[in-house]
């Protein structure tokens, strides 16, 4: 993929201001600490996706758009950061947020081209996550599992994890990425273009 340049639009913690739909929107969704900043960053080659860990931001959907070049009017893609949903929390609503606008937005949103969902490959399969991605299954919203941190696991815990995940999920595309090494990187921006390419 060559460079993007990536311009903040602007964060919304309710539907009346999302952007108006225009290019083909990539959601990023995980529990808080999954390294969802890290790996934005790491696919941007940016620092753009730590702006929205700065307070008050972190409650909204954060967009930002990818151009061409710093004076393209017209974005390729929207990069949509959704927030970091609760640690324990195995509550039927992911946050209190998730009926306001959340479930909204992945529900009716009609640019919404890929929901990338990152899951920690270093912990056990959390219900939470398994809700969420129940909950694309069902409203028939295209989705790739994502699981972060793969270089902290050795050969033989890679395996243990990919199978403890495809377990827990189900056996959609899981894509196994370290932000830390760029390994899998390629692969997901693969199904990201391509899933911006089929809108
Ligand atoms: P967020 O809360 O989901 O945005 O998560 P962050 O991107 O802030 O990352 C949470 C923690 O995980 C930080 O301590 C990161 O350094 C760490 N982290 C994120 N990505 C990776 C990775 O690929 N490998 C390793 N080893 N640590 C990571």
């Amino acid at each position: 993929m060559k460079t993007l340049h990536t311009k903040f639009l602007r964060s919304a913690t309710d539907a009346a201001h999302f952007p108006a739909p225009s290019a083909p929107e990539i959601a990023f969704l995980g529990r808080s600490n999954v390294g969802k900043s890290s790996l934005i960053n790491a696919l941007l080659g940016s620092k753009e996706a730590r702006v929205s860990s700065t307070p008050g931001r972190t409650r909204a959907i954060n967009f930002f758009a990818l151009l061409d070049s710093p004076q393209s009017q017209q974005a390729r893609m929207i990069f949509a950061d959704l927030p970091g949903y609760g640690y324990a929390k195995i509550s039927k609503s992911i946050s209190a947020e998730w009926p306001k606008f959340i479930e909204p937005y992945l529900r009716e949103r009609e640019t919404l081209a890929l929901c990338v969902c990152l899951v920690d490959s270093t912990i056990e399969p959390r219900a939470s996550d398994a809700q969420l991605i129940e909950f694309l299954r069902h409203a028939a919203r295209p989705f790739v599992i994502v699981a972060t941190k793969a270089d902290r696991l050795s050969g033989n815990g890679r395996a243990q994890a990919i199978r403890r995940m495809r377990a827990a999920f189900g056996d959609d595309g899981l894509l196994l990425v370290s932000a830390k090494t760029g390994a899998g990187m390629k692969e997901l921006w693969a199904a990201i273009a391509a899933a911006a390419a089929m809108t």
